[in-house]
């Protein structure tokens, strides 16, 4: 088959790995420049490739299209690769066809993706399996399999992917939660956008298992639009069940088949609400694996949280700084709000996605001292919060905004950056966002 990959990033070059691995005639095609350590794993593999450019020629004469999450349907060339009726797939449906008997856990969601990954991975590593970390945390899943293949994949999927999966099947399937984002790529629509998260279970069948939040309200609405084969785990912080896992009174339950755990929150190593529903759904999945409770237990109580997601920077007179720059959109600021315990000077800002800034009101009013924005359009969260929060200020870098909230501060306070924006108007991306808040912390 002639497989023509579109974007050689990390997802991209994992693709053409494997697929050259397979026999396939490959072509690697990429619009813009292509990262020198990409470069020379193409060359080394000797596998053709251009940058900067397209060669229709070479392109749509493709048996399949391997296309990067990142390229939307609008796309000319896409369109022209629809109109040819060319397969198009993503690099996780390739990574699918070639994983053998291994087993994958796909962790999906609007938010709590990376977390909930990352602690299924932590929980599976602590108990011995023979596992590996993939997908859109950041390591190619094909590439993976074409290296060093293992018998379980923990596997962290964008609804990108799903879009262009046809026949990938996970043995677990996590669905963490979904709310409002990246409209733009679903024509505004947002059942475009829930019907596809729910393709990570458009495949299964009753011997694998789905697990779910069932507190989460558009999960709630629309569950019921779905043909579910698979058996069903859920997770609630509203009642008892008798299969899933709940939280209730500062306590986890969970219950597989026969079996039963509990759990204090307070031994759980990251601390919110939003990561008590992380740890929940990362227990279940490693459960469904056959990992033992004890060792479950001991791994909840040893994670550490993730690179810019609350991860706390430092306490520099008493006030205490937390990087929350993953927080892109308004949901995950509420989250990172919510788990405030103290008076709290928040920035925010800088690309909104069509945010709705009425959902933060609430816990700005009771919390939020001061706001700091970050941004170079501040004008909407001028107009959200400019009659409940008596202090804000516009900044246009990390240094002024971390200045500015400093000053603002007492000691006992928390300055939380929480953003609920993407980055791109001031920063490359969120870690760039996040660096760039820990260094100006640093330099207080
Ligand atoms: P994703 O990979 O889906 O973007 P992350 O685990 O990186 O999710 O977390 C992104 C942000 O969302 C974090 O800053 C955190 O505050 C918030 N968050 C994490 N887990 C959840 C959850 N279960 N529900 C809502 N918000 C969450």
């Amino acid at each position: 088959m002639r497989i023509v990959i579109l974007g050689a990033g990390e997802s991209g070059v994992g693709a053409a790995l494997l697929a050259k691995q397979h026999g396939h005639d490959v072509f690697v095609s990429d619009g813009g420049m292509i990262k020198e350590n990409y470069k020379k794993e193409l060359q080394d593999s000797k596998i053709d490739f251009e940058e900067a450019k397209h060669t229709e020629e070479k392109i749509l004469n493709a048996d399949e299209v391997v296309k990067s999450p990142g390229i939307p349907e609008k796309n000319e060339l896409i369109k022209k690769i629809r109109a040819k009726n060319i397969s198009v797939i993503s690099e996780i449906e390739l990574a699918f066809r070639y994983k053998g008997n291994s087993k994958i856990i796909a962790i999906t969601g609007s938010n709590g993706k990376s977390t909930t990954t990352a602690l299924t991975y932590h929980i599976c590593k602590h108990a011995g399996v023979d596992c590996a970390m993939v997908g859109n945390i950041g390591y190619s899943f094909a590439k993976q399999i074409a290296e060093d293949p293992k018998s379980l994949y923990i596997t962290e999927i964008s609804s990108f992917q799903l879009d262009d999966c046809k026949t990938f099947r996970p043995d677990i399937a996590v669905l963490t939660n979904i709310t409002e984002d990246h409209l733009d790529r679903y024509d505004y629509k947002m059942q475009n956008y829930v019907d596809s998260k729910f393709r990570i279970i458009m495949n299964q069948e009753k011997e694998d298992i789905f697990i779910y939040c069932l507190d989460d309200q558009v999960t709630k609405e629309n569950i019921n639009k779905y043909t579910i084969k698979s058996t069903i785990y859920p997770i609630t912080m509203s009642k008892e069940l008798s299969q899933g896992a709940y939280l209730l009174n500062g306590k986890m339950t969970m219950k597989w088949k026969l079996e039963e755990m509990q759990m204090s929150i307070k031994d759980f190593a990251i601390k919110g609400k939003h990561n008590n529903y992380n740890n929940m759904a990362a227990s279940l999945s490693a459960c469904a694996v056959g990992i033992k409770k004890e060792k479950i237990r001991e791994a909840l109580q040893t994670f550490h949280s993730l690179e810019h997601r609350m991860e706390p920077v430092a306490t520099i007179r008493n006030v205490e700084f937390i990087n929350d720059s993953k927080a892109t959109n308004v949901n995950s600021t509420w989250f990172a709000l919510e788990s405030m315990e103290k008076p709290t000077i928040l920035i925010l800002g800088g690309i909104d996605k069509g945010n709705d800034y009425s959902l933060l009101k609430e816990l700005v009013q009771e919390k939020v001292k001061a706001i700091v924005c970050m941004g170079v359009d501040n004008e909407k969260i001028h107009e959200a919060f400019g009659d409940i929060v008596p202090l804000m200020m516009d900044t246009a870098s990390a240094i002024d905004a971390v200045k500015a909230a400093f000053h603002f501060s007492e000691k006992g306070d928390v300055v939380l950056l929480s953003p609920a924006c993407a980055s791109f108007d001031l920063f490359k991306n969120y870690e760039d966002r996040g660096n760039q808040f820990k260094m100006a912390v640093k330099e207080l």
